[in-house]
Order: C-alpha cells, then structure tokens, then sequence
C-alpha cells in the first residue's frame, strides 16, 4: 500500500493539461486564464480627476484664477486653459491638457467666478490620475494561470476586455454503485439507505464550476463494465462512487481494468479512504472512491482537486496547508495517516467528534481536514499538525 504523499505524487506525475478554449468574460468567473493578458488600452486612458474641485494650471506665484469652463465627468471635448485660468472638475473629469493640477473644492473659495486656492499642500500634479498609472498600454495585465475571481473579472472589463482565453473544464461523469439505495424523497424499506453521494459530488464539483453527469448502477459486473465503457466515451473523468472494495458485490475495479484504463494507484494507507484507485486511459482520469460518504468525499478534496486544478497549471493545485498547534491529545492506531474532520480558527486546530468514514455531520461543521503522520500514536495537545484548509 502506498503512502499519501507517494499518492499524491502520482496525481501530479499523472495529470493532463486542459485544452485552452475562448469564453465571454461574463461567463468566465472561476475559470482559469489560459494565456497572458497584456493591457490593450492604458488605465486610466487620459488623465482623470480624482476629486469634485477646480482644475489649473499650478502657478505658485499665484492664488488667484478665472473660473471658464464646467467639465463634467464624461465630458470628451478637448480643452486648453490659459495660465491664470481654471476649470470646475469633477471625480473622473478629463483633465483639459495643459493643466497639471487639481484642487479639492474643500480647500478654496469662490467670489464672483474667482477661484482662490486655499492649500498649503498642494503640489503640482495633485489629485489627478494620470493616464497609465494603474497599467500602461501593452504591459502584463493578467498571467496564464490567474483564476478569473471577481476583481479579475473586473479589472479585464476596465480594460473594454469581453473574451477571454481559459482552460476548458473537464467533462465529469460519475457513476453511483450500491443496490441498497434509495433517491431522497422515495420511500425507504429496512435495509435500504438514501443515496447521499451523488448529490455531494456534484455539489463539490459545481463548486468548481463543473457540472457532471450521474448514472445509478446495479452491483452486477456487466451492468458496471458497460457503464464504465459509456462514461469513457463520453467524459475526461470517470468517477465511481462505491463497489471498490473486496466485497463479493464490489465490480469497479474489475469493470474499470477490462476497459483498458492502466491502473496507477489502488489503496492508500489513510483513514478514510484506504480502497481509493485512481487510473488513467490516454488522457482521460479514472477515480474509484470507496462508498462511504465521507471517505468519498475526503477522497474528493485530496486527489480529485488537485488532479483538476494540475491540468489547468495551478501552482496551488492541493489544497492550502499551514502547521497549527493541536488543541487536544490525539489517539490512533499506528500504519495509516488519518484526515479527520476538523474546525481552526487560524490560531489552533480541533478535531471534531464523529470521525468515522460514514459519518457526514461532522464535515458538514468542518473547515479543514487534520492530517495526522501515519506512524504516530498519541499526539499531544500543543503539537504542531497538518491542516489542510477545505475550500
Ligand atoms: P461500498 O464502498 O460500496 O462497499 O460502500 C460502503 C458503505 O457506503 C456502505 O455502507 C454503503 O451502503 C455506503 N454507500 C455506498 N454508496 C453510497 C452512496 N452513494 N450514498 C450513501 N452511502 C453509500
Ligand atoms: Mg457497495
């Protein structure tokens, strides 16, 4: 059985780059930027006001000047001042030409269109914005790799950007084995459970703006192996929920190798999660997450986030790590790492009650998942741990 870390190296050593594909900027939110952006026009584009005042020429001889014109924001007319002359401006007014200063309307007064500055700080080239401070035109606005959040969805729009070139999204499809479950709102009989898993995989992938497809299988070997060759042939993702272990009804890893996917990885020594397999056909993923919830989902954050974010080159493509004191001893079995469900507030970390792989209430209240070292027994309050900080 291999380790976490060994896991996790063949999730990057194994993942594929994304095809680039061309998107509306409004509908780009959450992807990734696929090329550099350099700036087409420079911010601002003219010199622009950043306050309600009077515009001018600075003249430090003088205190006086002629009030002759009124720029309202917007206003596109090309004006020239004279040296003993001002202009009423307003915040994002065009500066006219050749003046180089503005001053607040706080700091002067006003007598029969005589405009008389009343600040001893004023500088030259106070309160405006000169064209291109932000960015100049043709500089690097945005490198490949940048994921669009909404200030970057912003800041392109500033620049009159309405595409832009991303990282395709992988097409999902995830395939439910089990045939002791019910779809929620159906009626349950003993022995039967809801089906939980579908709902919350999708979820975890829309999150990622990704929306999958779902498929509900029988546990028989024919009904398993035929799903896997349809999913195949239609998804970049194949991802089984169930049937990995070595149960007499478990038909994925079997149904998975008679498709021709080369198996990368079977079984990790972590808890929850142990049975995880994770293979490869060409470029596309194959994942068999074991059946209970939050192993499942466990299995999710550690190998399929970052499995998707590698293939859009992200640096941070697990996910974010810090080293917290522990604010309780810890006990366990030594010979498997264990994620455990836990909340931080950034100073230390605890874990949660309910811990098992089945039980979901407690990653419900989660933000971070512990990572303990799979050697260890007892680990003391105090001690430093690895957190893992769910997204
Ligand atoms: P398996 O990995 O198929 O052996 O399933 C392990 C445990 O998880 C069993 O108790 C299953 O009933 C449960 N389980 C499997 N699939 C799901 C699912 N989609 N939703 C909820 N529980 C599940
Ligand atoms: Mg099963």
């Amino acid at each position: 059985m291999i380790s976490v870390s060994e896991a996790q190296q063949l999730i990057i050593k194994h993942s594929s780059a994304s095809k680039p594909t061309t998107i509306a900027l409004k509908d780009a939110l959450n992807y990734v930027l696929a090329e550099d952006i350099t700036a087409p026009i420079p911010i601002p584009p003219f010199n622009q006001s950043a306050v309600d005042g009077y515009a001018f020429c600075f003249n430090t001889n003088n205190n006086s000047y002629t009030i002759v014109d009124k720029i309202p924001a917007g206003d596109t007319r090309k004006i020239d001042l004279n040296t003993n002359e001002a202009a009423r401006i307003f915040t994002g007014s065009k500066v006219p030409e050749n003046c180089d200063t503005v001053i607040m309307q706080e700091f002067t007064k006003v007598e029969n269109n005589q405009l008389f500055i009343d600040d001893e700080n004023l500088k030259t080239g106070g309160n405006i914005r000169t064209k291109g401070y932000q960015i100049k035109q043709g500089d690097m606005a945005l490198s490949k790799g940048t994921v669009l959040n909404p200030a970057a969805i912003g800041f392109l729009a500033t620049l009159g950007i309405t595409e832009v070139n991303v990282f395709t999204l992988p097409k999902v499809s995830i395939l439910i084995t089990g045939n002791e479950l019910v779809t929620p709102g159906e009626k349950l009989d003993e022995g039967q459970i809801y089906e939980s898993n579908s709902l919350m995989l999708k979820a975890a992938f829309e999150k990622m703006n990704i929306s999958p497809t779902i498929s509900y299988l029988k546990d028989n070997q024919e009904a398993t192996t035929n799903a896997i060759t349809n999913a195949l042939n239609n998804a970049d993702m194949v991802i089984l929920s169930g049937g990995i272990s070595v149960g007499d009804y478990d038909f994925v890893q079997q149904g998975i190798l008679e498709n021709g996917v080369i198996q990368i990885f079977y079984k990790v020594a972590q808890k929850p999660g142990k049975p995880l397999f994770f293979g490869k056909k060409e470029n596309k993923a194959v994942f068999g997450l074991p059946g209970n919830p939050a192993a499942a989902l466990t299995c999710f954050y550690e190998y399929i986030y970052p499995y998707i974010n590698l293939s859009f080159g992200l640096k941070q493509a697990f996910l974010n790590q810090l080293q917290l004191p522990l604010s309780k001893d810890i006990k366990q079995k030594p010979g498997r790492a264990t994620f455990l469900k836990a909340t931080t507030d950034f100073k230390t970390i605890t874990p949660l009650e309910g811990q098992n792989s089945d039980a979901l209430q407690s990653f419900a209240y989660a933000n971070a998942l512990l990572l303990t070292p799979a050697d260890a027994t007892i680990i003391k309050k105090g001690e430093l741990v690895n957190v893992h900080l769910l997204p």
